[in-house]
């Protein structure tokens, strides 16, 4: 059994608490690995050791620092096969899936390599006599990171590239069910020529992450994660006095009008719905059909695609559609979630709930199921389930399907899916939701914008990555400097004749 370890300094060092999690194969149910879970004196001692680092990284001028943030791209490129193998082995899901996990963290890296730009200050020339006013972006000092199991190497990747670019050091605990790829990416950092103690990762559970935010030397904590653990981190960290964004869980809509091209439109859903197992916080897992009319046609072309897809493990030589869940708690509580809609009355049109898988029968798999005719005060609906499940919520009208929207606690993404411009606009000026794809199933908005939800999807201030991300790392300093006129005009610049 492989035991796995935290990175520090540079290097691979065993835990010493004892205490371990199990890390599986979730296509086999087997444990792969065990991970160290770090005690408070660890996190402590490692936190004052990226202290010690991140004085003199903060000293390398923007553009060196920007040449190892290029020479981190280059190879995470290289070794793009290698990553996305660490993530399907831990998370489960299927390789090119993983090589999107990969790529859309790297594209963050790339845009990481603007720095210098992006850490710019203000200047303003004569703001009074012999006064001028500018501002200074500095780094905070050591930051946490805390990222969730679902993207093992782009969330860690959202965290880690801007906060250390901007010259801070950061302490990474990633998800104890899929720590290695973590790992792998702190190793082709330091190959890339940053500093050791620089990027921390320690690998932990709840005890790690309330050690990081009762921490003194942590000034800013980034986390990614479920809603209760997002907004009880934000709390405690805040309390600390510490900068906090914290990104919740979601529960997001597609709204499907009656001109809407339905094969379009049905074909977004399975992907949104289904890619991952659902384990994506974009997820579409409410189709939201305007009309009785557009329901039905839709439900009809849902079903033979989501009764075609193919689950299965990622070693698999056929192409599959997407792997299995997690954890197998994960699997009973999707499996119990899909008992409760049927028990509430809803229409299960595809029941995925007795799936199996000759030769895997103890891995995590939860094959696809559909809903008909949910409402808004079933288990279902209200949840995050997190799974292969897609919810229809039936509207009578736009304004309906917007309103049902409008008043989800969740606000991390949606679409809308019309050929009618207007509506679209409309949609997208009025809706209550950080991310809004129009004929676009899962918005994730490219890495030179940023990403961030509303509501009870986000708390704190300011989005993920592009130019929030610089904001968010950085504190602002301004200077009024005033000099007095003294040799200028004083002096004498003529020769003279020595009297
Ligand atoms: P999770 O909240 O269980 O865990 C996230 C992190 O918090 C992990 O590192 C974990 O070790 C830590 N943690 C868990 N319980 C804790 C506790 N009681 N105290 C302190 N720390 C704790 O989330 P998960 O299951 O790993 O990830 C799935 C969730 O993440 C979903 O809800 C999904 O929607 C959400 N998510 C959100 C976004 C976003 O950007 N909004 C992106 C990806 C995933």
């Amino acid at each position: 059994m492989q035991e796995l370890t935290h990175f520090v300094n540079g290097t691979h060092e065993k835990g010493t608490s004892g205490r371990f999690a199990d890390v599986y194969n979730p296509a086999t149910g087997e444990v792969q690995a065990k991970t160290p879970l770090a005690t408070k004196d660890e996190v402590d001692a490692i936190v004052a050791k990226a202290a010690e680092a991140q004085v003199a990284w903060a000293k390398v001028n923007p553009q060196r620092r920007a040449r190892v943030i290029m020479k981190f791209a280059a190879l995470i490129n290289d070794n793009m096969d290698k990553l996305a193998e660490l993530v399907s082995r831990e998370h489960g899901k299927t390789l090119p899936d993983a090589r999107g996990d990969v790529q859309r963290g790297l594209e963050v890296v790339e845009v990481c390599m603007g720095a210098p730009n992006m850490l710019k200050g203000e200047y303003t020339d004569s703001a009074g006599p012999g006064i001028d006013l500018y501002s200074m972006r500095q780094p905070l000092g050591v930051v946490a990171g805390i990222t969730p199991f679902n993207f093992p190497a782009m969330i860690p990747l959202w965290k880690m590239a801007p906060a250390i670019a901007a010259g801070n050091a950061m302490v990474l605990k990633p998800s104890e069910r899929v720590p290695s790829t973590s790992l792998a990416l702190a190793e082709l950092f330091k190959e890339a020529g940053l500093p050791d103690g620089v990027l921390q990762v320690v690998n932990g559970d709840k005890e790690a992450v309330d050690a990081l935010l009762d921490n003194e030397t942590i000034q800013a904590v980034g986390f990614v994660g479920s809603t209760p653990i997002a907004q009880y981190i934000y709390g405690r960290a805040a309390n600390n006095g510490k900068r906090a964004q914290c990104f919740g869980g979601a529960k997001n809509h597609m709204v499907i009008m009656p001109d809407a091209d339905l094969d379009k439109a049905a074909d977004a859903l399975v992907g949104a719905g289904f890619g991952a197992a659902g384990e994506r916080c974009m997820a579409i897992s409410v189709a939201v059909p305007v009309g009785e009319e557009t329901a039905d046609r839709l439900i009809e072309k849902l079903i033979p695609r989501v009764e075609s897809l193919k689950v299965g493990p990622y070693t698999a030589e056929e192409e599959v559609d997407f792997g299995p869940v997690i954890t197998a708690a994960a699997k009973d509580r999707i499996n119990g979630l899909v008992n409760s809609g049927v028990d509430q009355g809803a229409k299960l049109v595809v029941d995925g709930r007795d799936f199996s898988l000759q030769g895997y029968e103890d891995g995590f798999f939860v094959g696809p199921s559909l809903f008909d005719h949910v409402t808004p005060e079933m288990d279902i609906y209200k949840e995050e389930i997190f799974g292969p499940v897609l919810s229809t919520v039936r509207a009578g009208t736009y304004d309906e399907a917007l309103d049902l929207v409008m008043n989800s606690p969740y606000g991390n993404g949606t679409a809308i899916f019309t050929a009618d411009g207007d509506t679209a606009r409309d949609y997208a000026s009025r809706v209550n939701v950080g991310m809004v794809g129009i004929n676009f199933p899962i918005p994730v908005p490219l890495s030179y914008y940023t990403f961030g939800g509303w509501k009870k999807s986000a708390f704190g201030d300011l989005n993920q990555y592009g130019p929030d991300a610089f904001r968010f790392y950085t504190k602002t300093k301004t200077v009024t400097s005033r000099w007095f006129s003294g040799i200028k005009d004083g002096g004498e610049f003529n020769f003279k004749a020595m009297d």
